[in-house]
């Protein structure tokens, strides 16, 4: 089981939230925070759409206009993310192949690798996003996935250890599962 190779904390989220315009990123600047790394693939977009909307728009202006560095870290292809990150002005690595560091790394690096503590990752995935954050000492949070239709087989698969991850969360720390108010349909 891939869970008993990391270390269990490194599964547990800072916060949940329901999707990214929920966050206050307002706030997260008083925690500290200075670099917002987000996922790409149902935080911000489902897979089947490419471009962003009037609504996630405004709410990169608005987390520009707060002064984050602003990085998309996808593991999906370069013209995918691109045309995204592009259009919400801000920068990306792209085949970051989370939950390894190398594109926690990369993007890091890009805004002169300030402390790690700085750094808040939004994502939707606890194998990819919350696994490979937690690993770099980031702030995680976690959003629900915009649709599941969609996904790749491996993401899937990804879903179905999430899954157990979860069950263990609600049986073993269940005071933690329930602050994290996640959606039972996790
Ligand atoms: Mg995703």
């Amino acid at each position: 089981m891939v869970e008993l190779f990391f270390k269990k904390k490194n599964f547990y989220p800072d916060d949940y939230q329901k999707t990214v315009f929920d966050v206050d990123f307002a706030r997260l600047k008083e925690k500290g925070i200075e670099n917002i790394f987000i996922d790409l693939d149902n935080t911000l977009i489902p897979y089947d759409i490419s471009e962003a909307d009037q609504k996630t728009l405004d709410l990169f202006e608005h987390i520009h206009q707060l002064g984050y560095q602003v990085f998309i870290v996808s593991n999906n292809r370069k013209d995918r993310v691109k045309l995204f990150a592009d259009m919400v002005k801000s920068r990306y690595v792209y085949s970051a192949q989370k939950p390894f560091k190398s594109g926690f790394r990369k993007a890091l690096k890009r805004v002169g690798n300030p402390d790690p503590k700085t750094v808040c990752l939004i994502g939707d995935q606890f194998m990819t996003d919350v696994l490979g954050g937690k690993r770099m000492g980031f702030y995680v949070i976690v959003v629900d996935a915009i649709k599941r239709k969609n996904e790749k087989w491996y993401t899937k698969y990804n879903r179905h250890l999430e899954k157990k991850i979860l069950q263990r969360l609600k049986r073993t720390d269940h005071e933690f599962y329930n602050r994290l108010n996640l959606q039972e349909k996790r």
